[in-house]
C-alpha cells in the first residue's frame, strides 16, 4: 500500500567494547526505510544530506528498493552527523557528538507521487519537521511517530503539538520516562495517550515492546540473541518493520498490530548482529519467517 518515512539520513561514529566505526550509513529515516522495504515494495523517504553524502550509500538504500525521489542532496552543505558510545554490556549508550548540518535548515515539500501515502512513519527528526508531513499529507491511513531524549529536551512544545495528530508514538522506555516524569510504563503510556494518540508503543531494547491502549495491552518479546554488535538504529527498524507489515496487509486491527510487533522485533534483531545495516544485506524472507515462528514459540503458553 505504500509507506512514507520522514527521518535522517546520516553519518555515524559508533564505539563498541569491541571496535568503532567512522561515517558509516546511519540515520533514523535510513533504518526504519530499509527495515520496511522487506514487506512493502512502495517505501518513499523523505529526507536530506549534504553533498558529502557518498554515491555508494545513495546507492545502498535504491538496492533495497527505496525510494529516493524526496532525498534532497544541499550542494555545499554537510550531512547530519552522529557519534555514540556503547558500555561493555549496551545496556548504556553515551551520545558523543549530534550536528544537525543540513537538518537545520530543511522545509520538505512532498513530492506530489508520495503525499497519497496510507502509512507514514515519523522516524526521529525535529518535530516541526514531523508535524509539517503531517500537514502535507492528502491521504493518511496511519501516522506512527517516533521521538528521542534530543527532542524530549530541545523541543518539547513542538512535540507536544506533534504528538497530538499521531495516531501512535512509539518510544523507548526511558524516554516515556522523561515525557512523563513517571517511571511506571503503564502509567507512563496511559499519560502520553491523554496528549491524543490512540496507542504507545514503549521499546524496552532487549525485554521486547509493549503496546498500551485505552483498552487493550499487548507485550511482545524481544528476539534472543546471545551475540550483540551493534544496537544503533534497532528501534528504527522496530518501528520500520511494524510499519512495513501493516501497509503490506493494507490493515491496523488489534491482530495485526500485535503481528507487526512481531515482525518489527525480528527485523531489529537481525540489524544488533552487525554495524549499520551490513547485515540486512543478506537477510531473506525465509529467515524473516522463520524467527518469526521462533517468536511464536516463545510467547506460547
Ligand atoms: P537508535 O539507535 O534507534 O536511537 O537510532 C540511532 C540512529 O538515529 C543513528 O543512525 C543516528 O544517526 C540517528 N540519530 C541520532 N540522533 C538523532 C536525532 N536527534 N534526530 C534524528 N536522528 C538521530
Amino acid at each position: 500500500m505504500g509507506v512514507l518515512v520522514l527521518g535522517t539520513v546520516t553519518l555515524d561514529t559508533v564505539e563498541t567494547p569491541e571496535k568503532r566505526v567512522q561515517e558509516v550509513l546511519g540515520g533514523s529515516g535510513m533504518y526504519a526505510a530499509v527495515a520496511a522495504s522487506f514487506f512493502d515494495n512502495s517505501i518513499r523517504l523523505v529526507s536530506v544530506v549534504g553533498d558529502d553524502f557518498p554515491q555508494d550509500y545513495t546507492d545502498i538504500l535504491s538496492k533495497h528498493g527505496v525510494e529516493l525521489e524526496g532525498l534532497r542532496r544541499v550542494e555545499n552543505g554537510k550531512t547530519f552527523r552522529w557519534g555514540g558510545r556503547y558500555s561493555d554490556d549496551f545496556n548504556v549508550r553515551d551520545t558523543l557528538f549530534t550536528e544537525l548540518n543540513v537538518v537545520l535548515d530543511f522545509h520538505p515539500i512532498l513530492p506530489e507521487s508520495y503525499k497519497a501515502t496510507p502509512f507514514i512513519f515519523l522516524a526521529n527528526d525535529p518535530p516541526q519537521l514531523q508535524l509539517d508531513i503531517i500537514q502535507q499529507a492528502t491521504n493518511p491511513k496511519l501516522i506512527v511517530c517516533d521521538t528521542m531524549d534530543f527532542w524530549i529536551n530541545e523541543e518539547r512544545e513542538a512535540l507536544d503539538k506533534t504528538i497530538q495528530h499521531v495516531d501512535i508514538l512509539i518510544l523507548n522506555d526511558s524516554e516515556a520516562k522523561l515525557l512523563t516524569g513517571e517511571s511506571n510504563l503503564i502509567k507512563a503510556a496511559r499519560m502520553i495517550l491523554q496528549i491524543g494518540p490512540e496507542r504507545v508503543i514503549i521499546k524496552k531494547g532487549e525485554h521486547g515492546a509493549i503496546s498500551v491502549t485505552d483498552s487493550s495491552f499487548f507485550s511482545a518479546p524481544a528476539y534472543p540473541l546471545t551475540e550483540v554488535i551493534d544496537p544503533t538504529g534497532a528501534g528504527d527498524c522496530f518501528a520500520g518493520g511494524f510499519i512495513g507489515y501493516l501497509a503490506s496487509v493494507g490493515d491496523t486491527s488489534e491482530s495485526s498490530i500485535r503481528k507487526a510487533m512481531i515482525y518489527g522485533s525480528v527485523i531489529a534483531s537481525f540489524n544488533i548482529e552487525d554495524f549499520t545495516i551490513n547485515r540486512h544485506r543478506t537477510v531473506t524472507k525465509d529467515d524473516i519467517a522463520s524467527r518469526y515462528q521462533e517468536l511464536q514459540e516463545i510467547a506460547k503458553f
